[in-house]
C-alpha cells in the first residue's frame, strides 16, 4: 500500500543509537516505561502509567496552531477486510485518524457544540501543521493506514472512524467515541500530533481519567486503558526513539485527562497518542518522514497487539 504525505527524505537528524543515548533517555524516562516497552513486547503482562496542550477553534485553512479536538461519525474503512487470520482473529481495533483533512472547509459544522458528558465542546477542530505546511490531518491519516495494515497482518479486524474524504468533515468527538462502543472494540486509539512551542519535543499518550457525569462514565475503562496506554508508550518509544514529551507529563510520556469527548464517552479501552510536536523542527523532521512514520506505526501496533494478547 503506498501511503500519502511527504516522502522526501530530508536528511533526518540521526536517530539516537539504541546505545548510550537510549540508555540516557531510559535514565530520564521512568525506567518502568522503557523497560516496560520491551517487556510488553514480549507480552508478559504488568502495567504502569501518564496529555496535550493548547486548543484552537476552527478557522479556514489548517490553523498553524494545534487544537485539541478529537472525534466524529463513523464509517468503517471501506477497504478494511472484516476479520483476519492469525492469533488475534476476532479482535477488533478502532483507529481514529484524528482531525478530518476536510474540516477546514466546514467551519460551521465543526464549531457546533456537542455534549461530552462533563460539558459541551466544539464538534472538532482542524488540527495543526508543521511550519512547512504538512498538516496534522495528513500525518494522522497516513499513520492510520500504516497502523491498520500492520494490525490486519496480525489478524485483527480494524475499523477507521473516518478515511480522509469519507465523510467530508468530522465526525464529531462524541460520534467517534460511540463508533468504538458500537464496534465493541477490544481497543481504540486516536492519532494526533501536537502544535506546541518550538523546543517542546516528544510524544505523550493520553489516558482517560475517571469521569461519571451525564452520558460519560469512564470508570470501567480507566484500568484497561491505562494498561493499553503504557504498552503503547513503551513500544512507541522503543520503535521510534522519540523521547517522552519534555513539556507535559513530567517526562513520563503519559498524561491523564477528563476533558476529551473521545475518551469521556468511550466504553471501550481507549487512548490518544500525540506523536510529537509539529511546531518543533527536530520533531517535524521525523513526522514528515515516511520511513519514520512506518516505525511509529510499528511501535503503536506492537503496543496494541501486546495489550490484545493479555486482555
Ligand atoms: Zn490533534
Amino acid at each position: 500500500m503506498s501511503y500519502t504525505g511527504p516522502e522526501f527524505e530530508s536528511p533526518q537528524p540521526r536517530r539516537p543509537r539504541r546505545g548510550p543515548l537510549t540508555v540516557a533517555l531510559a535514565a530520564l524516562v521512568p525506567g518502568a516505561l522503557l523497560g516496560w516497552g520491551a517487556y510488553a513486547a514480549l507480552g508478559d503482562g504488568g502495567s504502569d502509567s501518564a496529555a496535550h496542550t493548547a486548543s484552537r477553534t476552527a478557522s479556514s485553512a489548517p490553523a498553524p496552531a494545534a487544537s485539541r479536538g478529537d472525534d466524529g461519525k463513523v464509517s468503517g474503512s471501506p477497504s478494511a477486510p472484516s476479520g483476519g487470520s492469525g492469533a488475534l482473529q476476532g479482535k477488533v481495533v478502532v483507529i481514529d485518524p484524528g482531525h478530518n483533512p476536510g474540516n477546514f472547509r466546514h467551519t460551521a459544522e465543526i464549531n457546533r457544540q456537542v455534549d461530552i458528558g462533563t460539558n459541551s465542546k466544539e464538534c472538532d477542530t482542524t488540527g495543526t501543521s508543521t511550519n512547512d505546511g504538512y498538516t496534522e490531518a495528513s500525518f494522522s491519516l497516513d499513520l492510520a493506514h500504516r497502523l491498520r495494515d500492520l494490525l490486519e497482518r496480525e489478524g485483527v479486524t480494524v475499523k477507521l472512524t473516518h478515511d480522509g474524504d469519507s465523510p467530508p468533515w468530522g465526525p464529531c468527538v462524541d460520534e467517534r467515541a460511540r463508533f468504538g462502543n458500537a464496534a465493541h472494540a477490544d481497543a481504540a486509539i486516536s492519532l494526533h500530533a501536537d502544535g506546541s512551542d518550538a523546543g517542546n519535543r516528544g510524544f505523550h499518550v493520553i489516558l482517560p481519567g475517571s469521569v461519571h457525569a451525564g452520558a460519560a462514565d469512564t470508570r470501567p475503562i480507566v484500568g484497561p486503558s491505562h494498561e493499553l496506554g503504557v504498552r503503547v508508550a513503551g513500544t512507541y518509544l522503543r520503535a521510534t526513539g522519540e523521547p517522552p514529551a519534555n513539556y507535559v507529563g513530567g517526562g513520563t510520556g503519559l498524561v491523564t485527562r477528563t476533558d476529551l469527548g473521545g475518551l469521556n464517552l468511550s466504553t471501550v479501552p481507549k487512548v490518544f497518542i500525540e506523536c510529537g510536536n509539529m511546531r518543533d523542527n527536530t520533531d517535524a523532521a521525523l513526522l514528515t518522514s515516511g520511513s519514520w512514520r512506518q516505525r511509529a506505526a510499528q511501535g503503536i501496533s506492537e503496543g496494541i497487539v501486546s495489550f490484545l494478547r493479555v486482555s
